[in-house]
């Protein structure tokens, strides 16, 4: 059984000292362990930005793809060949902004891949600008005189989709993070996974103390019952979307792959390899 070292390769991150998103690197080589998953069993896809990144710094079969299409790729891979585990990567620009259309129909869709957003609240690629994540008020080159756009809850939207699987987890935290992504991982059918991973060198105001200070531990509330999706609205909303933890899971609900009518038990990839030209055609 591979380890989560058999998940790293020999590519350096470029990412700045202290980006959250080394942690999140991290844990997803340490879940894809823990749930028994092998390098060659994995597909890490990822948009653009610098958590879009990941992709290439995992030992598994991966692609880069291009800016808010991390989803509909990820997707694609799922459909092609069901025998591999997806995950799906990037930042709360590129799936919350460009790739916002992606997300809400890929969460209804409910396809098996894991979803793993790097919630920086700024686009820190581009040197630092607003982002839909960005609080009321902040200031950035993009916004001099302060953001008065409201900020967009990834978390209340994704459960108003219809989303069978909502988390929240902080970057610092790497036993939840694992944990969490683990369950993501083993979840039938689509799971969110926001993670605060602060942005050091451009966001000067979400930092690593203020994520500290304001994140809400759901272990705070062991009455929270995740499989009651009004609670689990209602927790966001009292926490300001500060609230970390399995915050939602519809277990019954199936996957896209199992409802759809006639869908063949094997992939298309693997099918094509198996017939004949004139036979795949035809299909
Ligand atoms: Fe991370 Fe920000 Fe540096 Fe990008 S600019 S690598 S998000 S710290
Ligand atoms: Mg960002």
């Amino acid at each position: 059984m591979a380890t989560f070292k058999e998940f790293r390769n020999n590519v350096k991150p470029n990412w700045c000292p202290g980006c959250g998103d080394f942690s999140v690197q991290a844990a997803i080589q340490r879940a894809a362990a823990n749930v028994g998953l092998e390098p060659e069993q994995l597909a890490v896809i990822s948009g653009i930005g610098c958590s879009g990144r990941i992709s290439g710094y995992i030992n598994a079969y991966g692609l880069h793809g291009i800016h808010g299409r991390a989803l509909p790729i990820a997707q694609g891979v799922k459909l092609a060949n069901r025998e591999l585990t997806v995950i799906a990567s990037g930042g709360d620009g590129d799936g919350f902004a460009i790739g916002m259309g992606h997300t809400v129909h890929a969460i209804r869709r409910n396809l098996d891949v894991t979803y793993i957003v790097m919630d920086n609240q700024i686009y820190g690629l581009t040197k630092g600008q607003t982002s839909p994540r960005s609080a009321e008020g902040f200031k950035t080159k993009s916004t001099p005189e302060g953001s008065i756009e409201t900020t967009l809850s990834p978390l209340e939207i994704a459960l108003s989709a219809g989303a069978t699987f909502v988390a929240q987890s902080f970057s610092s935290d790497l036993k939840q993070l694992t944990m969490l992504i683990e369950e993501g991982l083993k979840h039938k059918g689509f799971s969110l996974i926001n993670v605060f991973s602060p942005c050091v060198t451009f966001n000067k105001v979400n930092t690593y103390e203020w994520f500290k200070e304001h994140v809400v531990n759901l272990d705070q509330f062991p009455e929270h019952d995740p499989s009651n999706r009004m609670a689990a609205m209602n927790k966001i909303m009292e926490t300001n979307g500060l609230l970390t933890g399995l915050i939602y899971q519809d277990k019954v609900r199936k996957p896209y792959e199992d409802l759809a009518v006639g869908f063949k038990e094997q992939g298309l990839a693997k099918q094509s390899l198996e017939l004949t030209r004139e036979e795949f055609d035809k299909l």
